[in-house]
């Protein structure tokens, strides 16, 4: 098959794009290298079916030749990353907003079966735990720029359900739920890159809160795999799913965790939310996913656990 992936010199995207050559497909990916990297994609080269155009999804014209031109499309093209977001809210609403917009309405011209990826964030501060697909958004004031990444996505949500119940477009939704690997960079505000990078130079590891927050931590190579699975059956699509791992660990243990890992020196700082991320900022304490839907519909699990991935995240750092 040929594929679509937008967002493809992204960390999640280059990592779809090799398990798609790998198994002989070919692959077109558009980036605008915004929060995506060529160092990302720079391997996959050497296939001969792999071709990458640097460019916007924005660029109407291109996209729809490039969407004619495929058979499937994964939609990963975000500005994600907490920070990113709270520094770039125009830009990261106009992406997610009207970039999902247009790669919506050509799918659907053109009938091509279409992935969107969603994110955990759009369960916004709603406190249950676990989460299931059918639970409520909560999202904060709209001066509190964090949330406009929920209120985008959850609107890429309602748009792709709208296309696939009035033009029968076939679409699927995965939520990821803090998906790390290596590769992956902590610029735009991701714990785990932060927290490695800070423990292998023996930098002060930055706590954000006191530290008592929690999250569920993929690994890349899970998600990548659920979502190929899910694209690959049709009884997905028309659904939502969350895609991530369901065992938690609080930031403070992480940070410790990391520390002993890589046999760091490093001191752990708290930084207040405000130092970290601006007046008002507000954070969720648990992020946990049910992940009962999806093992119903694929028969997924996550196979790598938070110590395996972090092996292998500290091990390409210090590479
Ligand atoms: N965090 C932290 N130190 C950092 C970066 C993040 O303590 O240097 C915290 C952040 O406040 C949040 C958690 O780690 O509670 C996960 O943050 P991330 O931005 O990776 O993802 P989120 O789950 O917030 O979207």
């Amino acid at each position: 098959m040929k594929i679509l992936i937008t967002g493809g010199a992204g960390f999640i995207g280059s990592y779809l794009a090799g398990e798609l050559l790998e198994k002989g497909n070919s692959v077109l990916a558009i980036d605008d290298l915004s929060t995506g990297k060529l160092d990302n994609i720079k391997h996959l080269k050497e296939y001969s079916g792999f071709s990458v155009k640097i460019d916007t999804i924005m660029n109407e014209k291109l996209m729809e030749k490039m969407v004619k031109e495929c058979d499937i499309i994964y939609h990963l093209a975000a500005a994600v990353g907490v920070k990113y977001i709270i520094d770039n809210p125009l830009r990261s609403i106009e992406t997610n907003v009207c970039g999902t917009e247009i790669v919506l309405r050509l799918a659907s011209k053109y009938g091509r079966p279409i992935l969107i990826a969603s994110t955990s964030e759009v369960y916004g501060k709603n406190c249950k735990v676990p989460f299931k697909e059918e639970d409520d958004s909560v999202i904060g004031y709209s001066k509190l720029y964090r949330w406009s990444y929920a209120c985008a996505k959850k609107l890429d949500e309602f748009l792709a359900l709208a296309y696939f119940k009035e033009k029968k477009n076939p679409v699927v939704i995965a939520r990821f739920f803090n998906t790390c690997g290596a590769r992956q960079t902590g610029e735009y505000g991701m714990v785990v890159p932060r927290f490695v990078k800070q423990a292998i130079l023996n930098q002060p590891i930055t706590v954000f809160g006191d530290g008592k927050q929690k999250r569920c931590f993929s690994y890349v190579g899970d998600v990548v795999r659920g979502i190929m699975e899910l694209m690959s059956n049709q009884k997905c699509y028309g659904e939502v799913f969350n895609l991530g791992n369901d065992k938690e660990i609080s930031i403070e243990e992480l940070a410790h965790k990391i520390k002993g890992m890589t046999n760091s020196k490093s001191p752990i700082h708290y930084v207040s939310y405000e130092d970290a991320y601006g007046d008002g900022f507000e954070d969720m304490q648990r992020r946990v996913p049910d992940l009962s839907k999806i093992k119903k519909f694929i028969g997924y699990s996550p196979k790598v656990d938070l110590h395996e991935m972090l092996g292998l995240i500290i091990k390409d750092f210090k590479a």
